[in-house]
C-alpha cells in the first residue's frame, strides 16, 4: 500500500517526483517545502532540492523506483499524485508527464487525483500530446474507425511510461477502455483567492478531463465563481470543490463567509462540496462553542473575530455539519 495520508479527501499518495518552486501566495507556507527542509541533508530524500534560505530551489527529481507503485497496489484506491511537488512544474518534461499519465492509464482500477497551480502548462501538455509527431506510429484509419479518434493516446502514453521505467515497462498493460481523457483521472487546480481563481479555473475548464475540480486551500480571500471569465462553463464542467483553511505555525485565518459563499455557490450549481478543515483558526462566535481558543486572535475588517484553536480542535464542521460530498462517479 502507498504512503498513508492524513489528507481527508484521498486514500493514498504517490510521489514519483520531488521538488518544486513557489508560484503564488498559496505557496507561502508550503507543507511539502517544510517537510523537505527536514530531510535535505546529504543522502536524505530532499538533498539538492532546497535553496539556502529554506525555499524550494526549482530543481525536481524523478524517482524511477516509485513510478510503478500504483501498478503493484492491487486494491482500488483514490490516489493523490505528487503531494510533494507539482506535476506540471516547468522542470518536469512533457515526456515525463506523459510517462506518468501512462502509469495512471495502465493502473485503471485506481482513481488518480492531480492538483496543480500551473494549469497553463497542463493545457500546453494536452496540446503537445494532440500534435505529437509520434502519433503516426500508433494511428491508422482502421483503428480510428474501430476505436475512435483518440485511440492512439493510451498506446502513446504506455510507450512513454516504458521509456521511464527501469525495467522498460515489462508487464505494463494498455487499457483503452477509458481512452481519452482518462476516465480514472481527476484534474484539478488549487486557488486561494479571486485572482488565482480567475487565472486558473478557466484554463482547467478548457482542459479535457473526466472530472475537473478545485481545491481552495489555503483559502486566503473570497472567490466568486460567477465572476470568472467563462462563468457559463462552470456549471456542468466543474465536478468538485474542496475548501480548507491554512494549517501550520504561521497559518493565516479564513473568514467563515469565504467558505460559506463557496459552499452556497456549489449548492446552487449542483457541484459537490467538501469542507476539508478550518485550519488553525476558528470564528470565535458560533463555531467555537466548547473549543478552547489559545491566545492568538485576529479580527477581520467587518468585525468577524477569529481565535487560534489549533487544527485538530478547529476541526471541519461548517455551520454545524460536516460537508463531505464527492463527484458523482465515486458515490
Ligand atoms: S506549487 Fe504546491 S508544492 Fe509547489 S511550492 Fe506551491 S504549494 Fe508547494
Amino acid at each position: 500500500m502507498g504512503q498513508k495520508t492524513g489528507i481527508e479527501w484521498t486514500e493514498a499518495t504517490w510521489n514519483p517526483i520531488r521538488g518544486c518552486s513557489r508560484v503564488s501566495e498559496g505557496c507561502r507556507h508550503c507543507y511539502a517545502e517544510t517537510v523537505a527542509n527536514r530531510f535535505k541533508g546529504p543522502g536524505e530524500p530532499y538533498e539538492g532540492l532546497i535553496a539556502k534560505g529554506g525555499q524550494w530551489n526549482g530543481e525536481v527529481k524523478l524517482l524511477e523506483h516509485k513510478l510503478a507503485e500504483p501498478c503493484r497496489w492491487s486494491k482500488p484506491r483514490t490516489i493523490f499524485v505528487n503531494s510533494m511537488s507539482d506535476l506540471f512544474h516547468p522542470a518536469v518534461s512533457f515526456e515525463t508527464i506523459a510517462g506518468i499519465f501512462g502509469i495512471m492509464a495502465a493502473a485503471s482500477w485506481h482513481t488518480f487525483q492531480v492538483l496543480t497551480k500551473r494549469p497553463e502548462r497542463m493545457l500546453e501538455f494536452f496540446q503537445w500530446i494532440d500534435q505529437h509527431p509520434e502519433r503516426k506510429d500508433f494511428d491508422s484509419p482502421q483503428a480510428r474507425s474501430q476505436l475512435g479518434t483518440d485511440h492512439w493516446i493510451p498506446f502513446f502514453l504506455a510507450q512513454k511510461a516504458s521509456e521511464l521505467l527501469p525495467d522498460g515497462g515489462a508487464g505494463l498493460t494498455v487499457d483503452i477502455k477509458g481512452c481519452w481523457p482518462l476516465d480514472n483521472l481527476w484534474l484539478g487546480v488549487s486557488v486561494e483567492d479571486q485572482a488565482t481563481a480567475n487565472h486558473r479555473i478557466p484554463q482547467l475548464l478548457n482542459t479535457p478531463a473526466a472530472v475537473r475540480w478545485i481545491s481552495a486551500e489555503p483559502l486566503l480571500g473570497p472567490v466568486d465563481l460567477s465572476s470568472l471569465p467563462y462563468p457559463s462553463k462552470v456549471s456542468g464542467n466543474l465536478h468538485w470543490v474542496v475548501v480548507g483553511g491554512e494549517s501550520g505555525t504561521h497559518a493565516r485565518p479564513m473568514h467563515p463567509d469565504w467558505a460559506r459563499n463557496l459552499r452556497n455557490q456549489c449548492q446552487s450549481a449542483g457541484v459537490p462540496f467538501l469542507f476539508k478543515q478550518w485550519g488553525e483558526w476558528l470564528p470565535v462566535l458560533g463555531q467555537s462553542e466548547g473549543v478552547p481558543i489559545r491566545g492568538r486572535k485576529h479580527s477581520f475588517e467587518d468585525g468577524t473575530f477569529m481565535g487560534w484553536a489549533g487544527k485538530k480542535h478547529a476541526g471541519r464542521r461548517l455551520d454545524g455539519r460536516i460537508w463531505d460530498e464527492y463527484p458523482e462517479a465515486t458515490q
